[in-house]
Order: C-alpha cells, then structure tokens, then sequence
C-alpha cells in the first residue's frame, strides 16, 4: 500500500512538471484531469494487485505453518514416521526441511531407545534363565544341594550384576553425570597398577609393558581412576579373545600433544565388517562366544564414552579374524 502510495504521488508530480512545460497552457487542464484519472485507475489495479497477492502468500504461509503445528503434534503424540510436505518456495522449504530432518533424528533416537529394551531384555533373560534352571533342578532333586551347585548360581547373578552396574554406568555417562576428577599424573604409573591387577587372569600367558620413556613420567591431564577402568576393559578384553599361547602388550607413547596407550594382543581378531561397529552398545562379533566368556556387550561403548569426557577417544583395529587387535586409547598430553 505504501509503495502504491508514494508510486502515484512521485508519478502526479512527474507528470504535472512536465504537463506544465511542454503543453501550451489552454490544454494543461484537461490534459492534467486525464493524467489525474489515469494515475486512480492504475493505483486502484495496483492496490487489487497487491492486495491480492499479499492475501494469496499469506494463505500459503499459513497453509505450512497449519501443517507444521499439525504434524509436530502427531509427533508428539508418538507418530515418529510423520514428515511435513516441501513447498516451493525457498523460505518455507527451508522450515519444512529443517522440520523434517528434526523428525527424522527424533525417529531414529526412537528407534534406539527400542531396540535398546530389546538388548537389555535378551541380556537379562540369559542369567535369569540360568538361575531359574538351577532353582528348578535344586527343587526336582536332580541337582544336588552342594556349595559347588550354588557357586555355579552364584556365577550367574554374578554376571546379572555386572550387566546391571554396566547399564547404569552406560546411562551415566551417556547423559554426561559421571563425575571426574582431572588431575595430572603420569600414565605409566597407572599402567603398571592396572597389569598388577589383571596379572591373576593372565596366569602363565604373557603381558608385557613397554614404556615411552623410563625415566620421564608421561604427563596426561584426566581421571587416574577412569583412565584405569578404561586400561582394564581393554586389557580384560584382551585377556578374553586372546587363546592361551597368545601375547598382549600394552605400551605407552606420545606425540606433541598426545599420550596413547596401546594394549595390543594377539587373539582372535576381528572383521573388517564388524570393527565399524563394535564401540556401539550390545554389539558383538561373535554373539555366542563373548556371552559364554562373561562380557555384557557395552564394555567399549562405556570406554570410549568416559575418554570422551576426558578430551581423549579410542580406536580400533585388527588386521582380520585370527590377526590380532590393537585398542589405542589417547588421552591429551599435559606438561
Ligand atoms: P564384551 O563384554 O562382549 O566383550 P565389549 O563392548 O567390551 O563387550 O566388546 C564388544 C565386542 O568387541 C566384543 O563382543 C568382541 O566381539 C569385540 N572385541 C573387543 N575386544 C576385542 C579383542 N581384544 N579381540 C577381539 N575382539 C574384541
């Protein structure tokens, strides 16, 4: 309205200036009148024009805005699959895409919390199976009621512990409450505490350190107690798909910034198609052998997240089944 506004105005006085100098001055009125009609015609179209066209845009943006707020209520009422449709123009495509790749995330989280109950649902049935089966031979009489039938029920609720101390560490840490307490200290210290504690398992296999540097401590800035649990979820890992006759060496070295520790072992390996995989919770490369073996399935998803929270990650690799894996776990350097 106002463009057409100061359009007629800027145009009335354009053509009265030129009405007034190029038109002898008996014609000036009526010509003045005609130029006068012509301009109301034309602001009257313009105004229609605009009117009608703002009216028609202010349709279409409210027509999207009615089918976001309609599908961002089906989704919150737990329809995950529901997508908004794309219009053409650049602005509204932007919100609807944004909208949908929104949805899209919020589905797939969806879909992780299921399959999550399904995991912990699967791991809780087998220790609980175990437990009930002993319980049923223990009442049948066909098992005898001896210390070594409830060591054997002992080792079961044993495991339904350690799943359970491992599924609220892995909530904890997901949802960043672990507390830490960073100090600086030297990481070789803490290897040498934490062989000293997985030695027992190893008995005459072989573990072997080997340090960047005997003299100097190798400074990291992290959670002594948290780099340790790290340190022995790999190590314990590497206990348990190296076959005896095997080897496993944990080392440390660093880059400028950087300190790594190597635990590396010569086991079982894993494939190239499940290493992309195996940080990932409840992910196994042999379902059978690591649940028979004691392991909950969220050892490393818990270890990687707690060397997040430190600044540091850790890797995977393996050169195939039967070819070994190396675990690198880095850690910021300090000093
Ligand atoms: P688990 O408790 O089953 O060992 P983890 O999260 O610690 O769970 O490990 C996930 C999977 O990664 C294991 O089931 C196993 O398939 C594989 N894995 C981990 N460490 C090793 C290793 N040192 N050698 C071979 N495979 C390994």
């Amino acid at each position: 309205m106002l463009v057409v506004i100061v359009g007629v105005v800027t145009l009335s006085f354009t053509a009265n200036l030129l009405i007034e100098q190029t038109i002898p001055t008996a014609q000036v009125t009526p010509v003045r009148t005609t130029v006068i009609q012509a301009l109301a015609v034309a602001a009257l179209a313009a105004t229609i024009a605009g009117l009608t066209t703002s009216l028609l845009l202010v349709q279409i943006i409210l027509r999207s805005l009615r089918n976001i707020a309609g599908s961002s209520q089906r989704i919150a009422a737990g329809r995950y699959d529901e997508r908004v449709e794309v219009p053409a123009s650049d602005e509204l495509r932007a919100v609807a895409e944004s909208f949908n790749q929104m949805a899209e995330a919020l589905e797939q989280i969806e879909q992780r919390r299921i399959t999550m109950i399904g995991n912990v649902a699967h791991e809780l049935r087998t220790p609980l199976a175990g437990i009930e089966g002993y319980l049923e031979g223990l009442i049948d009489g066909v098992l005898p009621n001896t210390a070594d039938t409830f060591l054997d029920m002992k080792q079961e609720v044993r495991r339904l512990r350690r799943l359970v101390d491992d599924l609220q560490t892995l909530s904890r840490v997901e949802a960043g409450q672990i507390s830490l307490h960073f100090t600086t200290f030297d990481i070789n210290d803490v290897i040498r505490r934490v062989v000293a504690q997985i030695q027992p398992q190893v008995l005459d296999g072989c573990l072997q350190m080997q340090f960047a540097s005997h003299e100097h401590p190798l400074l990291v800035h992290a959670d002594p107690d948290r780099v340790a649990q790290i340190l022995l979820n790999l190590l314990g890992n590497a206990v348990r798909y190296t076959p005896e006759g095997g080897c496993i060496t944990i080392r440390s070295v660093h880059t400028n910034d950087e300190v790594q520790v190597i635990v590396e072992d010569t086991g079982i390996g894993i494939a190239a198609e499940h290493l992309p995989f195996i940080f990932e919770r409840f992910y196994r490369a042999d379902p059978s052998r690591a649940r028979t073996s004691g392991g909950s399935g969220i050892g490393l998803t818990i270890a990687r997240h707690l060397a997040w929270a430190m600044g540091g990650d850790i890797r995977a690799a393996s050169a195939g089944p039967g070819k070994g894996s190396t675990f690198t776990l880095s850690l910021p350097r300090a000093g």
